[in-house]
């Protein structure tokens, strides 16, 4: 399966490339971000906000770990990073399925949760305004979207 890399040069540019994103996405896509704190999942996923009309600010919902959002179409951010066990089961499945975008940050913190099919977005540091994001599409839905985003 193939993998996509992108670097960014600044925030701004991470935004305009989520916002991007955000014009080919379709209800019930899922994307996980992975990143150390920082690195820019929270940025990405007001780019994707923008991009689906959304015009309320998008904070990182960590002490909430669910906020929806209401746009062309719904988004459901998730931060999941304060869960204790992993099979803690908040529902997620109803908003996998719940005719939105959800968008999951720290997601390897649910692992055995997560339907087989998604975007995996890793952002790494690189330097001090520059990351590297790496794009890995499981299933054809989201090798067929890498493939738009990318040519
Ligand atoms: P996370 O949600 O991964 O903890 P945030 O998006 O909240 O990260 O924060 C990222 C921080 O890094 C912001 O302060 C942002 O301005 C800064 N930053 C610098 N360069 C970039 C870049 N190329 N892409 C995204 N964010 C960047
Ligand atoms: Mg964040």
């Amino acid at each position: 399966m193939q993998v996509y890399e992108w670097i960014s040069n600044g925030p701004e540019e991470t935004f305009v490339f989520a916002k991007k994103l955000a014009s080919m996405l379709q209800e019930n896509d899922l994307i996980l971000l992975e990143g150390d704190l920082g690195a820019g999942k929270t940025t990405f996923t007001k780019g994707i906000a923008a991009g689906l009309g959304i015009r309320r600010t998008v904070n990182s919902p960590t002490f909430t770990i669910i906020k929806e959002y209401h746009g062309r179409l719904p988004l459901f951010h998730m931060d999941v990073y304060r869960i204790q066990d992993s099979y803690e089961d908040l529902g997620f499945d109803e908003y996998f399925e719940g005719g939105g975008v959800t968008i999951v940050e720290w997601s390897k913190m649910i692992q055995e949760q997560l339907p087989p099919d998604y975007l995996e977005v890793t952002i790494t540091h690189q330097g001090d305004q520059i990351r590297k994001l790496e794009f890995n599409p499981k299933g054809q839905r989201y090798e067929s979207l890498c493939k738009e985003l990318f040519k």
